[in-house]
């Protein structure tokens, strides 16, 4: 949809920004940023369409706060498999707007989108880091803190085990005002030194990922950031880390990896937590990173993946009994009433998508209604029979 890239309106006054649905996010932080406009939701990657974050409906460090993607449009133009073109919103075809909404584009091509872009004194990010010496801390922390900051992460060590079971680093942040910038930072309170990109330049050997170099990162990665606070730093540093290693897959090696992320409501959401870190641990299945985040209100999309609890999202190495051991982890997804990410998803079964997923008889008949030869479908849509009622 990369071609699909033209602004269509911007109303500097309110930051709504009418365009294509090809835009990519760099581009947008790349044309409003200077303008003092940011994002309003961002995932870890600005390399993605505003298209692709609609069906996605993909959230960011900001979840508790402001929720997700599908919150900040305000419009969709979508181009339906008859070949009509029909605008959506909250107010107007409603139903359609939120299967589209996290529908990972089943329902239609999203042409357009009208998005709120948040407004920003400055391109940079006030940080907070809380090292964390158990999982009970860990979510202690977020808990306290949560509440009094727009942006918040951890990193788990999730190698570690005993009584640094769960320990972690995380990560507070809130956008910086003009004073709070170096001296020379602030006649250009939106200018970024580009970052050199660095690039990994062929597959590395499955045997450099082995659960001795996994340990040893995680502690590499845990004494480096202590807990310090008002660290001043760009948002391409604290939204976008993995986004100046060019093909950072390739670390992973030739069988490369899948990310896992589920979400659990935060009802017996620590026990849930421990029982996943434990089976993955059990198995000695250790994820090269471990990223939790506090998810609040959902947008309504029907097939939207966030619900107020705790989200887990862990990295692996493809090895040999990875994926029984995820069925396991699917199983504790399941009976703790929570789901997994279809962005992310590459491997879970129909079966578990059914089961997860109670919005999905309402966004069938949508889908039936606007495609009902079923003409536009995907890889995930067949594996995970989302147009079939499972027996
Ligand atoms: C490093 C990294 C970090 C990430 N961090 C996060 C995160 O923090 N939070 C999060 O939510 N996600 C995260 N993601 C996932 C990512 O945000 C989504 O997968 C995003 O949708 C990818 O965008 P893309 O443009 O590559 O879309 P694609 O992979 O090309 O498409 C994704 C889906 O959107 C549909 N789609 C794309 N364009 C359109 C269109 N115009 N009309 C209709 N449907 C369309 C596709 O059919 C597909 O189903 C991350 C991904 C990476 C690589």
């Amino acid at each position: 949809m990369e071609r699909l890239d033209r602004y269509l309106a911007f109303d500097p006054e309110t930051g709504v920004v009418r365009c294509e649905g090809g835009v990519s996010l760099a581009d947008i932080l790349r044309s409003f940023l200077p303008r003092g406009w940011f994002l309003p939701v961002t995932p870890g990657t600005k390399f993605c369409t505003v298209g692709a974050c609609v069906a996605c409906d993909v959230h960011g460090k900001n979840h508790h706060h402001d929720g997700s993607f599908g919150n900040f449009a305000r419009q969709i133009t979508l181009l339906l498999p008859s070949g009509e073109t029909v605008c959506c919103s909250r107010e107007q075809n409603a139903d359609l707007f939120f299967a589209t909404v996290g529908g990972m584009g089943l329902t239609g091509v999203i042409l357009e989108v009208e998005l709120q872009l948040r407004r920003v004194e400055t391109a940079y990010i006030v940080v907070d880091y809380v090292r964390t010496g158990n999982l009970e801390e860990t979510l202690q922390t977020f808990h306290e803190k949560d509440a009094h900051y727009p942006y918040s992460v951890a990193w788990l060590d999730c190698v570690a085990s005993g009584r640094g079971f769960g320990k972690g680093v995380l990560m507070f942040g809130r956008h910086a005002a003009p004073d709070r910038l170096p001296i020379k930072s602030r006649h250009n309170p939106f200018t970024v030194t580009p970052k050199r990109t660095k690039s990994v330049p062929f597959d590395l050997p499955d045997f450099v990922l082995n659960p001795v170099s996994l340990r040893a990162f995680n502690s590499v990665y845990y004494r480096f950031h202590p807990s310090r606070e008002g660290v001043v730093t760009d948002y391409d540093t604290y939204f976008y880390p993995l986004d100046s290693i060019l093909q950072w897959n390739r670390a992973y090696g030739k069988r490369g990896f899948v990310q896992w992320q589920c979400v659990l409501p935060y009802e017996n959401g620590v026990q849930n937590l421990v029982r996943i870190l434990e089976t993955a641990q059990k198995h000695r299945t250790y994820p090269f990173l471990s990223v939790l985040k506090r998810m609040g209100e959902p947008s309504g999309g029907l097939l939207s993946f966030p619900m107020p609890g705790y989200t887990l999202a862990l990295d692996f190495p493809v090895r040999d009994g990875l994926f029984e051991v995820l069925d396991q982890l699917d199983r504790i997804v399941i009976e703790a009433g929570g789901r997994l990410y279809l962005a992310k998803d590459a491997r879970m079964s129909a079966e578990t998508f059914h089961a997860t997923y109670p919005q999905l008889p309402r966004w069938q008949a949508i889908k039936a209604q606007v495609d009902p030869k079923g003409l536009l479908q995907s890889d995930l849509a067949r594996r995970l029979r989302m147009m079939e009622v499972l027996k």
